[in-house]
């Protein structure tokens, strides 16, 4: 049987297309009304949601990204205070962006809203666009931001899937296949789109969103006092926790890597993370991966020799220096993805070449001081390693 069509771009599998019978044109207009009186009575008193300035509502959409409210608002308002227009993104250094950034991780956010910036300023006449098609052209936004920052801003109607909402349309339709497949995916977008008012689009995305965020939580929703609950198929069919499917989860690999602070003269030689790497743009000490320490191997001050040799290999094919007073200073166990990794710091001294000579026709090498880190964009191991290093005097 050929698929349905239905609003959105892409067709709908037949076998979910009967899910969305329900939603009439008379229950999504009952639907809405209930919500944005609902959000007119519950919604958080958030920074971002003072002001439709677009500028606002975008950097606020990107932060949100992967981080949680609470740890966004500080991140929030000193960037902004930095940064209190496009025009003032555009014009800063992208080292100075990525400083306000440092901390939030996923830091190819910060760099695409500067280039961003850079293109609002330089192809838009320094003012945000405001169709969905148009936002989607700026690096690093995808259909969900540009839906959010048309209907919060411009009040355009703009259909969103997210995080939250995602789960509140799979409980609402009763949808227990695969939320983020291909079907999953047409049919919450085709979903979303069937609610879009004509107007106070944006009131009513907010309201799905905070509907999501603190009444369908993940675990144990609010039924009770939800004010959709009468069109809710998972809670009619008591199914609430099993759906939405839950996420495959990716296999969890162990890893070790070794960073070093190379010292000279009270400076430390420090490396900007280039476009291929992980955290490009900012700032690290030497760090690599490492085969002669396994990820559970136990040593406490002395390093083994075969690790040592390696270290020592590893610094002088990166950088043509030679170490000397190899030593263990701390552990940093982390995550990145589906990287489980075990940092292991150490610190050493330069041999002998003298200090000038080296990396003055390299800008991606520096020696700076402990004080001088600090301006630095870093990514959070190598500001935890800096930080244990100024604590336990080595500087
Ligand atoms: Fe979510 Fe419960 Fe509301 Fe359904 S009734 S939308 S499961 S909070």
């Amino acid at each position: 049987m050929p698929p349905r069509k239905n609003n959105s771009a892409a067709p709908i599998a037949e076998e979910t297309f009967h899910l969305l019978e329900r939603f009439t044109p008379q229950v999504c207009r009952s639907l809405r009304t209930r919500l944005i009186k609902w959000y007119g009575k519950q919604a958080r008193p958030l920074p971002w949601r003072e002001s439709r300035d677009p500028y606002r509502i975008w950097i606020s959409e990107i932060m949100l990204q992967q981080t949680t409210v609470k740890a966004v608002i500080p991140y929030y308002e000193r960037f902004l205070s930095r940064f209190p227009t496009v025009q003032t993104l555009a014009a800063a250094t992208e080292e100075e962006v990525l400083k306000h950034w440092e901390g939030l991780g996923y830091y190819s956010r910060g760099r695409n809203i500067h280039r961003a910036a850079q293109m609002i300023c330089t192809q838009y006449d320094e003012s945000f666009p405001e169709a969905v098609d148009e936002i989607q052209k700026l690096p690093g936004i995808g259909r969900y931001t540009a839906g959010a920052i048309s209907s919060f801003a411009f009040d355009r109607p703009a259909p969103i899937v997210e995080a939250n909402t995602l789960r509140l349309y799979c409980r609402l339709l009763g949808y227990d296949g695969d939320p983020r497949s291909k079907g999953g995916q047409e049919l919450l977008w085709e979903f979303a789109t069937r609610i879009q008012p004509k107007d106070q689009a944006g009131l009513l995305n907010q309201a799905l969103m905070e509907l999501g965020s603190l009444v369908c939580t993940p675990a144990s929703p609010n039924c009770e006092n939800c004010p959709v609950q009468e069109w809710c198929a998972a809670f009619v069919e008591s199914r609430q926790s099993e759906i939405p499917a839950p996420k495959v989860r990716p296999e969890i690999t162990q890893t070790v890597e070794a960073t070093v602070a190379i010292q000279c003269q009270n400076q430390f030689l420090i490396r900007q993370r280039q476009s291929d790497e992980r955290w490009a743009g900012m700032w690290d000490f030497p760090r690599f991966p490492v085969e002669s320490i396994t990820p559970e191997e136990k040593f406490k001050t002395s390093l083994p020799s075969l690790f040592h040799r390696e270290v020592i290999s590893r610094i002088r094919s990166m950088s043509e220096v030679d170490i000397t007073d190899l030593n263990l200073e701390t552990e940093i166990r982390h995550s990145v993805t589906r990287y489980r990794i075990r940092l292991i710091c150490c610190s050493a001294q330069l041999d002998e070449k003298p200090l000038k000579s080296l990396f003055s026709n390299d800008a991606s090498w520096r020696w700076e001081s402990s004080e001088a880190l600090a301006s630095l964009p870093m990514p959070i191991t190598g500001r935890r390693f800096a930080n244990h290093l100024i604590r336990t005097g080595i500087e």
